[in-house]
C-alpha cells in the first residue's frame, strides 16, 4: 500500500483521499480550510500544516486545486512542492482541471528535479469522486502512467492515457465544453417541456431511453425533481460550482483563439454561466444555469 500526500480537500479532493483511505493506503492531506482537514481525519487520514509536510516521505503526491494558479503556486513557488520532495522522488499527479501550459510548466519543472509527473484530471463530479466512478484522462509517459493507474483505480472506473504531457488537460477542456453547451441545451428543452405542459419526471423518462439522452440529462438533470441525487434538488448546492465552470470553458475558448478552432456555441455558452454566476450563482453547482433561463425572456 502507498503513502500518499494529498493537497486540495475540497468537493472532489475530499471524497478522492477518502477512497484512497478505503482502498487500505495511508493518506496525509493538506488544505488551506480547517474543516476540510477534519473531514480526512474523520475519513481515517491524517492533517498536515503545509502541502510539504503532507508530502514528506509520500510515494505519491496528489494536487486537486482549483485553477492553473494554485497548481504553479503550490507545485513551484519557493520552497513548493517540487523542492519538497526532490530527494524522495515520489510520483506527482495532478488531478485539478488546469490549461494545457500550466500542466506541461509546472511537468517539466518536476522533471528537471528528476520527477515523474502525470497531468489527470477527472470527469463524473462529485458524485463519481465520492462512489470511485472517475473517468481519468492523464497525460504524462508510459511508464509513470503504469505507475500511477492502481492508485487512480482507487478513485475512477474508467482510467484512460491521453498522450503526453498536458494531453490529459486538453481532453478534460473539450469534455467540459462540451458538457458546457450540453448542459444549456437540457435546460432550454425542460423549460420548453413546462411550457407545453408536459411532467418533468414524464420527460426524462422518456428522453433519458431517446438521442436527446445525455449524462446532463439523466445523471444531473438541471430541473428539479427528476434525478433526486442531482444538485437542482438542494438549491442547487455544488457540485461542480459555476465560478469553476466559467474557468473551464474559458480555457477551451483561449484553446480555440490560439488553435482558430470554430466554437460558437460554446462561446455564448460561456457568456450564460457568466450572467448566473453575477446573478449570484458563482458558487452554486453550474446545473443553475436552468434556474437563471428560467428567469429570461424570450427576446
Ligand atoms: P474546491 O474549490 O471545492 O476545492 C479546491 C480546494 O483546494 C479547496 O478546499 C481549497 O481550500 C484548496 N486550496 C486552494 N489553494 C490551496 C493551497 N495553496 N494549498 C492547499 N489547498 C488549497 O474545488 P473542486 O470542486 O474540488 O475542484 C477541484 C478541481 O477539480 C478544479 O480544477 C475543478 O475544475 C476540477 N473538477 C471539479 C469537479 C466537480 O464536480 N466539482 C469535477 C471535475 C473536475
Amino acid at each position: 500500500m502507498a503513502t500518499i500526500g494529498f493537497i486540495g480537500l475540497g468537493n472532489m479532493g475530499a471524497p478522492m483521499a477518502a477512497n484512497l483511505v478505503k482502498a487500505g493506503h495511508s493518506v496525509t492531506g493538506f488544505d488551506l480550510v480547517p474543516a476540510a482537514l477534519q473531514a480526512l481525519t474523520a475519513a481515517g487520514g491524517k492533517a498536515a500544516s503545509s502541502a510539504a509536510e503532507a508530502a514528506r516521505g509520500a510515494t505519491i503526491v496528489i494536487t486537486m486545486l482549483p485553477a492553473g494558479e494554485h497548481v504553479r503556486e503550490v507545485w513551484l513557488h519557493q520552497g513548493g512542492l517540487i523542492e519538497a520532495v526532490k530527494d524522495t522522488k515520489p510520483l506527482l499527479i495532478d488531478c485539478s482541471t488546469i490549461d494545457v501550459d500550466s500542466a506541461r510548466v509546472v511537468t517539466a519543472a518536476a522533471e528537471a528535479a528528476g520527477l515523474a509527473m502525470l497531468d489527470a484530471p477527472v470527469s463524473g463530479g462529485t458524485i463519481g469522486a465520492l462512489n470511485g466512478t472517475l473517468t481519468f484522462m492523464v497525460g504524462g509517459s508510459e511508464a509513470a502512467f503504469a505507475a500511477g493507474r492502481p492508485i487512480l483505480e482507487a478513485m475512477g472506473k474508467n482510467i484512460f492515457h491521453a498522450g503526453g504531457s498536458g494531453a490529459g488537460q486538453a481532453v478534460k477542456i473539450c469534455n467540459n465544453m462540451m458538457l458546457a453547451v450540453n448542459m444549456v441545451g437540457v435546460a432550454e428543452g425542460f423549460l420548453l417541456a413546462q411550457k407545453l405542459g408536459l411532467d418533468w419526471g414524464k420527460l426524462h423518462e422518456i428522453c433519458s431511453t431517446a438521442t436527446s439522452n445525455s449524462w446532463a440529462l439523466s445523471n444531473y438533470c438541471p430541473a428539479p425533481g427528476p434525478v433526486p441525487a442531482a444538485p437542482s434538488n438542494r438549491d442547487y448546492a455544488p457540485g461542480f460550482m459555476t465560478q469553476l465552470m466559467v474557468k473551464d470553458v474559458k480555457l477551451s475558448q483561449a484553446a480555440a483563439e490560439a488553435t482558430g478552432s470554430p466554437t460558437p456555441l460554446a462561446a455564448l455558452a460561456l457568456t450564460f454561466y457568466e450572467k448566473a454566476m453575477a446573478e449570484g450563482g458563482a458558487t452554486k453547482d453550474f446545473s443553475v444555469v436552468f434556474r437563471w433561463l428560467a428567469g429570461q425572456k424570450r427576446g
